[in-house]
């Protein structure tokens, strides 16, 4: 992916808070997302330090012109696919201009900081869903996280058998894909009790996973498998993902199948997306598989530049405890496959991808022990001691969990993803009528 003027660490913003130590949406960030204000329609908008430029008081004020108008009033509405379906460098053309509108020493400053209501303070907006999602599949593309909770069902070979020749998924549920901020109800199941009897209830083992996901830009006609280069050329842009998990009911019922009911209770994203482009300085060499890919998995482009080094993270804070607490520290360099590996398996066989479908990396364990990214996987060295002498094995009603995610590299300027937040309601009574 080539670097242009947009990511140059020289570039500074006239929206102060853009340019502050540690803000995860510099001038060189530029994610996009849906927001509404009290009494107005939910719109496209792009983070700016603690700001969101709002794309329909830019088009109003003729901010824009040629592609990246057309990326403008594509992303003006309610849900970014429209944008989505552009493909990447129709983004790019509006990336472009928006850097050029927001930078400090730009010759485009006074016409942007003229435009009547382009910036609105993030805080007096609601982040919503940035895309409808038609379609989710979670993969599970560490090895680590395969790894480490395969050795407690089969010592002598953890991996499941298809692991090292393709990543491995499952059709989830799109209809519970939900915003950060959106509490989680703890579902109710079926699964073994401690005492061995099979009921139904609320979760006993409620677990997050840590994930990063993509957005597919332009999808693929039913029938038609993508190439590498394909596939690499519609990974449209990227947020994190909380992959909810009631592992007692996952335990009880994934066999044949895989997991159901264990799964579709919700999946929390981060409202902002982060583009390709702006992840280009990040971008890291895949992780070197044995045995190698097989032929239509591999590509020298992957090889080279098919990961991702980001640092991601989940945090905990409980009723008593409100300061969080850190549970995982990991990185997405670990994964045994990339996302252009991962959909072009998916379309493989002809399956059909639409803009806007939602594909997980699943959970995003490294080999450090810091780096298991779900409960499952830290329990099996016993629960969490919070710093307040509270213990967790798995999650109480009112806990919060909280993810962040930040890519740094030497010479350039860091980017984040915003928050993927949400708290632990407790479960639903049974209807009574
Ligand atoms: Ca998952």
């Amino acid at each position: 992916m080539a670097l242009d003027a947009t990511h140059d660490p020289a570039r500074r913003s006239w929206v102060d808070s853009a340019n502050a130590a540690g803000c995860d949406f510099p001038i060189q960030n530029l994610p996009f997302g849906v927001f509404r204000r009290e009494g107005e329609e939910p719109r496209g908008g792009v983070a700016i330090g603690e700001m969101i430029l709002d794309l329909r008081a830019g088009l109003a004020a003729g901010l824009f012109e040629g592609a990246a108008r057309e990326a403008a009033e594509a992303a003006s509405g309610p849900a970014l696919n429209p944008l989505m379906a552009l493909g990447r460098g129709v983004a790019r053309a509006l990336r472009a201009r928006l850097s050029e509108l927001l930078w400090a020493d730009g010759a485009e400053r006074r016409r942007a900081q003229a435009a009547a209501g382009l910036l609105v303070p993030m805080r007096e907006a609601e982040l919503l869903l940035p895309a409808r999602v038609g379609n989710f599949t979670d993969f599970m593309a560490s090895i680590d996280h395969s790894g480490r909770l395969g050795a407690v069902a089969r010592p002598e070979s953890p991996l499941p058998p298809a692991f090292r020749y393709l990543p491995v998924a499952y059709n989830s549920r799109a209809t519970t894909v939900v915003v950060s901020g959106a509490p989680v109800r703890r579902p109710l199941g079926i699964a073994r009790r401690e005492d061995k009897s099979v009921g139904f209830g609320p979760c006993a083992a409620l677990d997050y996973e840590l994930e990063f996901g993509v957005f597919v830009g332009p999808g693929n006609a039913m029938g038609e498998p993508l190439s590498m280069r394909q596939a690499r050329e519609r990974l449209w842009g990227y947020c994190l993902v909380n992959d909810w998990s009631a592992r007692d009911i996952q335990r009880f019922e994934m066999a044949p199948l895989g997991p159901f009911l264990a799964k579709s209770l919700a999946t929390s994203i981060s409202p902002w997306v982060v583009t390709a482009d702006a992840l280009a300085p990040f971008a890291c060499p895949a992780r070197a598989i044995e045995p190698p890919p097989l032929p239509h998995l591999d590509s020298a482009e992957n090889r080279e530049s098919g990961g991702f080094d980001i640092a991601l993270e989940a945090w905990l804070a409980t009723p008593s405890l409100r300061e969080p607490h850190r549970l995982t520290a990991t990185n997405f360099r670990h994964m045994y496959w990339s996302f252009a590996q991962m959909l072009t398996h998916h379309a493989s066989n002809g399956c059909k991808l639409e803009t806007g479908d939602l594909l997980a990396s699943g959970t995003t364990s490294g080999p450090e022990d810091h780096a298991r990214a779900c409960l499952a996987e830290i329990n099996l060295t016993g629960p969490v001691t919070l710093p307040n002498g509270e213990t967790r094995s798995y999650l109480e009603d009112g806990d919060e969990v909280i993810f962040r995610g930040r890519a740094e590299r030497e010479g350039f300027v860091p980017i984040g993803f915003g928050e993927c937040r949400a708290r632990v309601l407790p479960a639903a009574s049974w209807p009574q009528e």
